[in-house]
């Protein structure tokens, strides 16, 4: 063996990646050959150098999961502690450097992406609109809480508490089907002078109660809130002071306007 062959294995043994009889050539080698034993020391201070005080993490598994599905990759095995990945070859040091790319890439992916509770707004805010250009506010039109209400049993499997607020001049207009957070919801319709403000109603999750938070977006206000075991978002081009009496308003309806049915336990859950 001589210095160029030695040199080309030495990573190899140093990963003990050689067979037995490659090894001992490069032993031999070695013992005979000052300046690739002199390579071989520096090989192996650097590598445990690096095993010492390296620092190694493990992706996250919703990060990894992100990585995978951008590329579109099956679940990995067992995840492979990334320090058992990291080599000295050459081949594997750019194995490295293209998971490192990968990972750069997921992370910024993951960066980007707006948080859930962003999506979900976004998602709100196009149902309002859709909901009155396509000219398809209600899929039952009525004002009476006791003809809207019974006419979800069947198509959700929760019952949507239904409030009249004629008397606090937020008349029903009806209710509809609508999907949000990847379910189907309950949409009640309100209108306040021309105004309608949207009411989207789901299923909490358990023991989730959160006081009213308000927020503007792209010209429309929202308050959203859980309460009884549902989740409630109000949307409207009304003012904000306007859509906080809607949903005192709700909160607090008289008795007259409260109608048996209108408790709001999740059915079947
Ligand atoms: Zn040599």
């Amino acid at each position: 063996m001589n210095c160029s062959e030695a040199n080309d294995l030495m990573q190899g043994h140093l990963d003990h990646e050689l067979d037995l009889v490659r090894a001992i050539e490069i032993e031999k080698h070695m013992e005979a050959c000052k300046a690739c034993s002199e390579a071989y020391r520096q090989y192996k201070t650097l590598q445990s150098a690096l095993k010492e005080q390296g620092q190694y993490y493990s992706a996250p598994e919703y990060l990894q999961s992100r990585i995978r599905s951008a590329l579109a990759l099956p679940r990995a095995h067992k995840a492979t502690p990334w320090s058992r990945t990291l080599s000295l070859t050459w081949l594997n040091f750019g194995a490295s450097l293209a998971l490192a790319v990968v990972a750069t890439l997921g992370l910024s992916l993951y960066l980007v992406a707006p948080p859930p509770s962003e999506l979900l707004t976004e998602d709100i805010i196009s149902s309002h609109v859709r909901s009155l250009m396509a000219n398809h506010l209600a899929d039952i039109a009525s004002s009476d809480q006791h003809t809207v209400k019974p006419w979800f049993t069947g198509k959700l499997d929760f019952s949507p508490p239904v409030t009249d607020l004629t008397a606090q001049d937020f008349a029903l207009v009806g209710g509809r089907l609508d999907y949000l957070d990847n379910r189907p919801v309950a949409a009640l319709v309100y209108r306040h002078r021309q105004h309608l403000v949207n009411l989207f109603i789901w299923p909490a999750t358990p023991a989730e109660v959160s006081a009213p938070d308000t927020l503007s977006k792209q010209g429309y206000n929202l308050i959203h809130w859980a309460h009884a075991g549902m989740v409630f978002w109000a949307i409207s081009d009304l003012d904000l002071a306007e859509l906080k009496e809607f949903v005192a308003a709700l909160a607090k309806p008289s008795e007259s306007q409260t109608g048996a049915g209108t408790r709001s336990e999740p059915v079947g859950q």
